[in-house]
């Protein structure tokens, strides 16, 4: 059995919709899991949604409403030229729901009020890509994922019950996914992505591109033998093609390689779902959804393939700041205490570290809120100088030659090497 998982892009409009019904029909099994996000760009627009409830900016919340449940009802009437089909309804229904809670006040939590608001996108996605397969003839069944996914209370991050999640998957799902000979079930379930929910059922998310991560935890739970991501992109690409002209796909990585990646800023897989496939030594395939019968990459136990390519990864916006102690002491523990518990106060987390007897470097993302203060409270034990609008370069598996290339227009600040990895934090020369 196989977990097939479909993002937001694979279902932007009902050609997208009409395309993932046939890549289920062309190369689904019998037994199958599909995972759906939320349609095109609708949560960005529920994130917004949500703001402006709290913010009780009722206008322009029930604004972004209107186009949010309007989009949905055009791709709804596109797919179904039946008046009376049953999806009408049910999308319709779904946004009634909606609108029935945010015409209430807020409970003042906002991370609790967005998952409980965000969560819609996946399910109404999720009943329309569900009604289509069943009326072009894929019979499959729809599942809540809030009684699948269970969840602590972490609202907007929440962290998986391991033990309680796997009883509920299996329970719910193989009597669908291993039929008895003669059974009318289908064989096929469908469900959301991103969502969850606690043992008292309130709806919970587990943080940005999350669905990625929800397609693992169903694969772990029941034990699948692959789970493969479709995409716009034909398979894991050696760097960004948003920056870099010429990119090479990855055929094979090992799930070590893909987690260095992710860590250091590769956003095609979701960091978190590779652990849970890594335990069970489940395949991941990363495929793309116009070209449904090529290969794109497998990422699995076989390491030998992983250096056959540098990879390149680009991280924005970085702040690089040194830090010396006023009293000119070494960087030693006390002063190293002192200055990671300043980070983890203000919740910055650390891209690249360097340091020197006098001095101590970091590079980070920058933020609005958290540089500023975590700043402040750096200067008052250290002497502290900083540089903004700096790039974080990370090459795994570089060559000389690339490497000089690519920093020509650029001035290295700091530069980090191992065997495999090179790090450079980097500013445009003007
Ligand atoms: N719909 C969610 C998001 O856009 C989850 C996902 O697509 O993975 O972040
Ligand atoms: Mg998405």
């Amino acid at each position: 059995m196989r977990v097939f998982k479909f993002g937001g892009a694979s279902v932007k409009d009902p050609a997208g919709v009409r395309n993932v019904a046939s890549i289920i029909r062309d190369h689904g099994d019998k037994s199958l899991v599909v995972v759906v996000s939320a349609m095109a760009k609708t949560t960005n627009a529920l994130e917004k949604l949500t703001q402006y409830y709290i913010e009780g900016q009722t206008d322009a919340m029930m604004k972004v409403f209107g186009e949010v449940r309007q989009f949905h009802l055009d791709i709804t009437n596109e797919l179904f030229n039946d008046p009376k089909h049953s999806a009408h309804f049910h999308v319709k229904q779904t946004f009634f729901h909606l609108q029935r809670y945010i015409e209430e006040k807020p409970s003042g939590n906002y991370n609790y009020e967005y998952d409980r608001i965000v969560s819609t996108g996946e399910i109404v996605s999720t009943q329309i890509v569900s009604y289509y397969l069943n009326h072009e003839g894929v019979r499959n069944q729809w599942f809540d994922a809030r009684k699948l996914i269970i969840t602590d209370s972490s609202f907007r991050d929440a962290r998986i019950d391991w033990i309680l999640t796997p009883q509920a998957v299996k329970k719910a799902l193989l009597p669908y996914l291993k039929p008895a000979e003669n059974s009318a079930k289908p064989g096929i379930v469908l469900t959301q992505g991103f969502i969850g929910a606690t043992t008292q059922g309130f709806t919970t998310t587990l943080g940005r591109e999350g669905s990625d991560f929800s397609a693992a935890i169903l694969a772990y739970s029941l034990q699948a033998s692959e789970v493969v991501i479709w995409k716009d992109v034909p398979g894991l690409l050696n760097a960004d093609p948003k920056l870099f002209e010429q990119t090479l796909l990855m055929p094979n990585i090992s799930y070590q390689e893909a987690i260095e990646l992710s860590y250091y800023g590769a956003t095609v897989i979701h960091p978190k779902t590779l652990k849970p496939l890594l335990s069970r030594n489940i395949p991941l395939k990363v495929k793309s959804f116009f070209q449904p019968a090529e290969p794109g990459t497998i990422i699995n136990e076989v390491s030998e393939h992983d250096g056959l390519v540098p990879s390149f990864i680009f991280k924005f916006n970085q702040v690089l700041v040194s830090i010396f102690p006023k009293d000119f002491s070494f960087i030693a523990e006390h002063n190293l205490s002192r200055i990671f518990s300043d980070f983890a106060k203000h919740g910055v987390k650390i891209n690249l570290m360097q340091n020197s007897a006098i001095s101590f470097s970091v590079c980070f993302d920058s933020d609005l809120i958290k540089t500023p203060a975590l700043l402040r409270d750096l200067e008052k034990n250290f002497n502290v100088k900083y540089n903004y609008d700096l790039e974080l370069i990370t090459i795994r598996h570089y060559e000389k030659a690339q490497m000089e290339q690519l920093i020509a227009h650029h001035e290295v600040l700091l530069e980090q090497k191992s065997r495999i990895t090179l790090q450079m934090v980097v500013r445009k020369k003007q």
